[in-house]
């Protein structure tokens, strides 16, 4: 499959450009266009800007509004309930971690229930955000009204791929675990169905039970270019970890969904339009009193078990988020890659909102 290297600047200028014709302001349209393209430098494409005509056609049908704060519903000092009222989750979402970091300085820890967020994309970004604060954060995600995922045992979908977060701050090896509670995230289905990375075997599940790595499980009937919806398929991804990772996707709904009361992936099912629900808990190690043996521990155990002898001599054994800073540093250098599909749609999107490609 021959893939597309677009430089990062342009490619940021061209998403931020695309949301600003669409009717966001300068300031909203480029942090949704840094953090798209910045879940590409991560080397999560399933995050990044193949999202672009899907946010836009999320905005025009009014599912996700643009401008929009954070509301506080409940503030219990060291806790706080929000509500993202459908704004754009790169608006809203930062919003809630600035006020979880403020306040885990202020008492030593903060515990935030955001709701009714838009897609708020790649999650580690708000552990990073945590982490550039010096703060251990964890973050449980659920995506009320999308049901994608069937729970252990079963064929339906009653999960939606719930992402769990957890950055930690050592000083100069930041650690940030971020996965999807699903075999892959629904964006990695999107990717392989436009021309990208292949489904890892036994991703999908067919109504009969039997396994499938083909899109089609998820989306159904699709045109090469152009949108993929959900609710035409009939199958469903998996959850990863058998009824390990199936229960972790349960409690995000318990979670993020129920405690947060924005609600769960159903069981009224697709409601047309989808709201992040994120229940974070920030930790000051400074305030625990330990934050120097936690810094020389953590720093002795990360290297302890990076020196782990591999299984294969190529493929040394990696902390969470290694993977992540590879890539950013080889893509910053060479730019996204971007199957032709992908980039297509990109630029139908552009197009039809007159603006034009700076590549
Ligand atoms: P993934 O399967 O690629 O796993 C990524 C995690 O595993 C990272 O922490 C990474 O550092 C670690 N990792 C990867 N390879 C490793 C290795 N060889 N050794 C050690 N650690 C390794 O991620 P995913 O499940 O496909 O999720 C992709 C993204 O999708 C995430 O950023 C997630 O937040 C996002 N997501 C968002 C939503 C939403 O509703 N907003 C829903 C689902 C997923």
């Amino acid at each position: 499959m021959d893939m597309l290297h677009i430089p990062v600047d342009a490619l940021t200028t061209l998403v931020r450009d695309v949301f600003v014709a669409a009717g966001c302001d300068d300031a909203e349209a480029g942090r949704i266009a840094t953090h798209l393209v910045g879940a590409n430098l991560a080397g999560h494409d399933s995050h990044g800007v193949v999202r672009v005509p899907r946010y836009v056609e999320w905005l025009e049908a009014g599912h996700v509004v643009k401008g929009q704060t954070a509301e506080v519903i409940t503030d219990g000092g060291c806790f706080a309930v929000l509500d993202g009222k459908w704004g754009f989750g790169q608006t809203v979402a930062p919003q809630a971690v600035a006020l979880g970091i403020a306040r885990a300085q202020e008492h030593g820890v903060c515990v935030t229930a955001l709701r009714n967020a838009g897609h708020i994309g790649r999650v580690g970004d708000y552990a990073e955000q945590a982490i550039a604060a010096g703060l251990i954060s964890i973050h449980f995600v659920n995506v009320a009204g999308s049901v994608l995922v069937a729970p252990f045992g079963g064929v339906e979908r009653r999960f939606s791929t719930n992402p769990v977060s957890i950055g930690v701050p050592l000083p100069g090896k930041p650690l940030v675990l971020d996965f999807a509670t699903s075999l892959v995230a629904e964006g990695k289905v999107l990717v392989a169905s436009s021309g990208g990375k292949k489904l890892p075997e036994g991703a999908l599940i067919e109504p009969d039970g039997r396994l499938s790595t083909d899109p089609h499980t998820l989306y159904g009937p699709y045109d090469a270019i152009g949108p993929r919806n959900p609710a035409n398929g009939k199958g469903a991804i998996r959850a990863f970890g058998e009824h390990k990772g199936s229960g972790l996707a349960f409690m995000c709904e318990m979670l993020a969904g129920c405690l947060t009361a924005g609600g769960t992936s159903g069981p009224v099912g697709e409601r047309g339009r989808i709201a992040n629900g994120m229940l974070s808990v920030f930790i000051s190690p400074r305030h625990f009193g330990t934050q120097a043996e936690f810094e020389r521990m953590g720093l002795a155990y990360a290297e302890w078990i990076s020196a782990c002898r591999p299984a294969d001599p190529a493929q040394p054994v990696l902390l969470p988020g290694e993977p992540e800073e590879q890539r950013r540093a080889e893509r910053t250098r060479n730019g996204v890659p971007l199957p032709q599909d992908a980039w297509a749609s990109i630029l139908a999107t552009a197009t039809r909102l007159g603006v034009r490609s700076p590549v």
